[in-house]
């Protein structure tokens, strides 16, 4: 079966299906990761995250110790373009949700597939997939499906783009295919992971809480506008507003989760401040 037709034969119900069963999954993974990140331990390997050993486990690229050579491009290849991607968002939204992940798929401009950035403290991790990459390089030793990576620590190189040729797992190529398909976010990152572009949805479902950072926040990292209607699309009166606002004051929620407990519509627009990472793209 081709694997276009495969993803044809998907029902909306199956897709709805699978989508649930991995964010529950995923979100008992986060939990765990979590747990384990607050006390500097990595929920993978049970080792503190400063013990950089020989091991090729995902808790090297926080670089806590610097890798032996070789550690690094071994431990991507090990784990895939897909998992790290999982871990790096979970490790970025730790510190901000959304803010520290950047994103462009299928950037027919400059002919790559796939690009993305994560930001966590003092390190940037970017990736990129080209369709000659994709493909491999013909003609050359790299001529296998493989992906580069970028990675900067207080701004100065650690990693270039050029540096390496990491090749794609069966599960990365699987992905990358299921991407250029549905030309869908929510088969990425979805939980925990969300970035900036998912975020104004989530926003809206979550009644505001999903910006709240999982350990910490130092500074606003977003504009937030409400607008709130009755569910006729009419505006609200003064007198309505003031009870939204009375009744806000007294639970010390936002204005816009009362609207919408009491059956208003509420849209809001987010507009990200600029703490907000920008997308390292390769030349
Ligand atoms: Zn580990
Ligand atoms: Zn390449």
């Amino acid at each position: 079966m081709e694997i276009n037709d495969f993803f044809n034969s998907l029902t909306p119900d199956v897709i709805a299906e699978v989508n649930r069963l991995q964010i529950e999954a995923q979100e008992k993974e986060f939990n765990e990761f979590i747990a384990n990140f607050k006390n500097d331990r990595c929920y993978l390997c049970s080792k503190e995250l400063a013990d950089v050993g020989t091991s090729l486990c995902l808790h090297n690229l926080l670089f806590r110790a610097n890798p032996k050579k070789g550690i690094l491009e071994r431990t991507f290849e090990k784990h895939g373009l897909f998992p790290t991607l999982t871990y790096l968002a979970w490790v970025a939204n730790s510190e901000a949700t959304g803010i520290n992940i950047q994103k462009k798929i299928h950037n027919l401009e400059t002919g790559k597939k796939f690009e993305c950035s994560f930001k966590w403290q003092n390190i940037v991790w970017s990736f990129s997939v080209a369709e000659s990459d994709f493909q491999g390089h013909s003609g050359t030793q790299t001529d296998f499906p493989h992906f580069h990576v970028e990675i900067l620590i207080n701004e100065k190189f650690n990693t270039r783009f050029g540096q390496l040729h990491l090749r794609l797992t069966d599960q990365d190529i699987f992905n990358l295919k299921a991407i250029d398909f549905f030309k869908d976010r929510s088969v990425l990152f979805s939980g925990h992971a969300v970035d900036s572009d998912a975020l104004e949805e989530s926003f809206t479902a979550s009644g505001g809480s999903i910006l709240a950072p999982v350990i910490d926040n130092q500074s606003p990292h977003y504009h937030v506008e409400s607008v709130i209607r009755k569910a006729d699309g009419s505006s609200i009166s003064q007198a309505e507003l003031d009870e939204l606002i009375s009744r806000s004051t007294e639970n010390h929620k936002l204005i816009f989760e009362c609207a919408k407990e009491k059956g208003y519509l509420v849209q809001s627009a987010i507009s990200p401040t600029d703490a907000v990472l920008t997308l390292r793209e390769r030349k």
